[in-house]
């Protein structure tokens, strides 16, 4: 039966954070009213699942959370495909689209992010065009690649380097089309970007740089024409538009939370309205590196955000950890990592290493006496000591430092004193 009381503890989305939030209150309460809402129908699934489905390497029945068994045996109430649409914050409700206004006690804003789409050009609502973001999303590209045929990809972010990664295993002919000089433009500089770029046209993935889509047409037989401004024209069966995200928060746009930027929340996840938290894509939390509150929009930090909020929902106070950016990239074995702000530019002093091999790259990025960011290719092997250097434990001595840029391949002896 629905819970009418204020008692409530009401749960926006049912993604990574929404999940993570849910567990946590019935870690420390077994019985408080919870209900989630999920502005998609079915069963909740993990978007990060999603081009290992396009890619053959699971089945659709993997990219289920483990939670679709447990809602009611959970004593959760589940609501799927009817998104919030509404927030009266002075009366505690929020409203759905189906027209039902749930009241709540405590409120968890868990709606992640939605993606990009460029304005203004045609052709875009063309069957075989879309994002890679929903379940719906890898549906139709499975169904329409299912035969061969080629794929362009628009974007050169990580969504885009998934999608591009998945279709290329899968034995796909892939375009990336890339607006920037390099792709992954926010967490690679050019060393460690023209690494990966070389190691994905070993898989098939033709990176189109520089350039950007200025004309989509549909020919005879439903493939895809696709103009770049320079003139370059390519047919493909299916384009995957992947041109960044923006926080989820349009249903919020009347309500003193609104913010473009995301949802600024403390250190309990708490937002500036006590009883209403904020976790995942759309949270502004405090960066660990430059202390500015910003939204990493990572797996990771949903399911930790979504369960502090959890707990401190339920009365457990809980405070977060400081976060810290960290990005893996993996091409089948071979990969970069970044951590950190390694593309920081202020008063910063930066070492770059390569192997003689060139297959192997390292920059490291120093201020202030603290290591801020790191960009790792090829040898990853000591990876793991890099996010607690980079929170400064064990702190980066003098002869630390003079230890890790003696030796940058691997930096473990530095740290453990060997
Ligand atoms: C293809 C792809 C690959 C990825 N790979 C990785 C990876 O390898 N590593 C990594 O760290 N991250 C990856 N990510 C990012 C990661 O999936 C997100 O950071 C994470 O899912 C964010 O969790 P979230 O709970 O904030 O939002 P989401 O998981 O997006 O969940 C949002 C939920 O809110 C619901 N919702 C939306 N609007 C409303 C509304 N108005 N009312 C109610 N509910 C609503 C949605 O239906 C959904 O249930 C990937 C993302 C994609 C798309």
């Amino acid at each position: 039966m629905r819970p009418e009381k204020k008692e409530r503890m009401l749960i926006l989305g049912a993604g990574a954070a929404g999940l993570s939030a849910a567990d946590a209150i019935r870690s420390v309460n077994p019985d408080s009213p919870v209900t989630i809402v999920s502005g998609e129908k079915g069963l909740p699934y993990a978007r990060m699942a999603l081009p290992y489905y396009i890619s053959g390497k699971i089945p659709v029945k993997g990219i289920f959370t483990g939670m679709r068994r447990d809602f009611s045996g959970r004593k959760i109430e589940y609501i799927p495909g009817d998104p919030a649409v509404g927030l009266d914050t002075h009366r505690q409700k929020v409203l759905l689209r189906s027209g039902l206004a749930l009241e709540y006690g405590k409120l968890l804003v868990a709606t992640g992010s939605v993606p990009e789409y460029p304005d203004m050009l045609a052709g875009l609502d063309a069957p075989g065009i879309c994002n890679l973001w929903t379940l719906k999303d890898a549906l139709q590209i499975k169904r329409r690649i299912e035969h061969g045929g080629a794929i362009a990809v628009w974007g050169a972010g990580f969504v885009a380097f998934m999608a591009a990664k998945a279709l290329a295993m899968h034995g796909r002919k892939v375009y990336l089309i890339c607006r920037a000089n390099r792709i992954l433009r926010r967490v690679l500089d050019e060393g460690a970007a023209g690494l990966m770029e070389h190691a994905l046209s070993e898989k098939g993935v033709v990176c189109l740089k520089d350039t950007n889509v200025e004309h989509i047409g549909v020919l005879k037989g439903g493939k895809k024409h696709i103009v770049l401004d320079g003139g370059r024209e390519l047919a493909v069966d299916v384009l995957i538009v992947a041109l960044g995200t923006r926080p989820n928060t349009g249903f919020l746009h009347e309500t003193p939370l609104a913010g473009k930027k995301g949802l600024e929340v403390d250190e309990y996840l708490g937002t500036r309205i006590p009883g209403i938290y904020a976790a995942g894509d759309l949270a502004l939390v405090r960066d660990c590196v430059t202390g500015e509150r910003i939204a990493h929009a990572l797996w990771s930090a949903a399911v930790r955000e979504g369960r502090g909020a959890g707990l401190n929902m339920a009365g457990d106070r809980h405070q977060c950890d400081l976060s810290l950016l960290m990005n893996v990239i993996d091409l089948g074995g071979y990969g970069a990592v970044s951590v950190g702000h390694p593309l920081l530019a202020n008063n910063t002093e930066v070492y770059q290493f390569a192997d003689k091999a060139g297959k192997a790259y390292r920059r490291l990025v120093f201020q202030d006496r603290r290591l801020i960011g790191a960009i790792i290719v090829g040898r990853c092997t000591d990876t793991g000591f890099f996010p607690a250097l980079i929170r400064g434990v064990p702190e980066l001595t003098q002869a630390r430092k003079q230890k890790i840029l003696r030796f940058p391949w691997n930096i473990a002896p530095a740290l453990l004193g060997l």
